[in-house]
């Protein structure tokens, strides 16, 4: 993957309306990357995706192509081919000429239509397909089918538009590894628009969130699961736990002391706070540490009831009520020769995390 950006958007403005769904919106992806805009319905993914593709145009704001404005430019005229959700594969035509419909309509030499789909079909793995009619084939065969469609004419960039969606849990798996397999070998730079955040996760090399419109964060799987730089990032991309807390005091090196429920502990984070500031402490369930005790130990920590514990084959998930009323969901894994598994659901505990594993926010929204 090279960092030149291969499509990037710049003050970007959409209205349908009275509404305006973008204002001034930005975003740059990088050629040759696997891109994921995600986020809940009606955040405004698909209006991305759709301008990037042509269906829609922008009321402001430039669509740079390579270095090329293509924001006036017709759908048909960009380098860019679109994956729906539907496939939106022809029923009648057998797969071949599924694949080849956009190469007949732009009078390609027909020998060289047949090399083009065929190494394309095997591309997808359905190169003994070709005769076969859509109804006979399966779900993820049809969208390898329209994945073929699309890459056939070499496009630069591949837009995805839930594309998985329509499988069933299993399939839709299977397609996450191929997709992204498939994406590496073409190298082609895939946009892919899902509000499934474990799709995104395990896909991307980038991801976008977004809400109401707004680009919320845009970074790597990691930096968005491990480092979310607001609550809605954090809550969105999975379980989390936000626990209020002040800061009362600055010790070196990045570390401070927070007041948090009825006790103060020192934390330590990556960005500069004042005494005085009001932060979240953002915990992902399997950062607690869960222990079962009789009386409240003589040292920092969180103390509350189990309210719910749920076996998950690799994992013991709990939610933990604390005194003060708060919930906290835990996942440990789990490990039957610990006798601390054992425990029962109204029991006493004491909760903890690693010190230095907690991602620190300032406080300026709520969950
Ligand atoms: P979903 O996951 O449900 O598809 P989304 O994040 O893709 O949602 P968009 O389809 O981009 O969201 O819609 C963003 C906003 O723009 C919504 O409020 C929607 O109602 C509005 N919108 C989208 N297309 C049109 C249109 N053609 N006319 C009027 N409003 C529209």
């Amino acid at each position: 993957m090279s960092n030149k950006p291969i499509l990037s958007l710049s003050g970007i403005v959409k209205r349908f309306g009275n509404q305006t769904v973008l204002n001034d919106f930005q975003l740059e992806i990088a050629n040759g990357e696997f891109f994921t805009i995600l986020g809940p319905s009606g955040c405004g993914k698909t209006t991305v995706l759709r301008l990037m593709a042509g269906f829609e145009l922008p009321d402001e704001g430039r669509i740079e192509l390579d270095g090329t404005d293509i924001a006036q430019v017709a759908p048909e005229a960009r380098p860019v081919n679109t994956v729906f959700q539907s496939y939106a594969l022809f029923p009648h035509m057998s797969v071949f000429d599924n694949v080849a419909f956009g190469l007949n309509m732009a009078k390609v030499d027909k020998a060289e239509i047949d090399t083009r789909v065929r190494d394309a079909l095997a591309m997808v793995r359905l190169a003994d397909y070709a005769d076969r009619q859509p109804h006979q084939l399966s779900g993820g065969q049809r969208q390898r089918v329209a994945i073929a469609r699309a890459v056939v004419n070499r496009p630069k960039v591949l837009l995805l538009d839930e594309s998985l969606s329509a499988l069933d849990a299993k399939l839709r798996q299977q397609m996450q590894v191929e997709l992204k397999m498939l994406q590496r070998q073409l190298g082609i730079t895939f946009i892919y628009v899902t509000h499934d955040q474990e799709e995104a996760l395990s896909m991307s090399d980038r991801i976008l969130v977004m809400d109401g419109g707004v680009a919320q964060q845009v970074g790597t799987p990691r930096e968005i699961y491990e480092c979310p730089q607001n609550v809605f990032v954090a809550s969105f991309i999975g379980e989390i736990n936000a626990i209020d807390g002040v800061i009362t005091e600055q010790l070196e090196d990045l570390r401070y002391i927070a007041k948090m429920a009825d006790h103060h502990r020192e934390i330590r984070t990556d960005k500069v706070f004042s005494v005085g500031d009001h932060i979240k402490i953002l915990l992902r369930p399997e950062d607690l540490r869960i222990e079962y005790i009789e009386d409240a130990p003589d040292k920092p920590g969180f103390i509350g009831h189990v309210r719910e514990r749920n076996y998950k084959g690799k994992t013991l998930d709990s939610i933990i009520e604390l005194n003060n009323g708060m919930r906290l969901h835990a996942s440990e894994f789990f490990d039957e020769d610990d006798p601390d598994f054992d425990y029962r659901l109204g029991q006493k505990v004491w909760v903890d995390w690693v010190h230095g594993w907690e991602h620190v926010i300032k406080s300026e929204s709520q969950l």
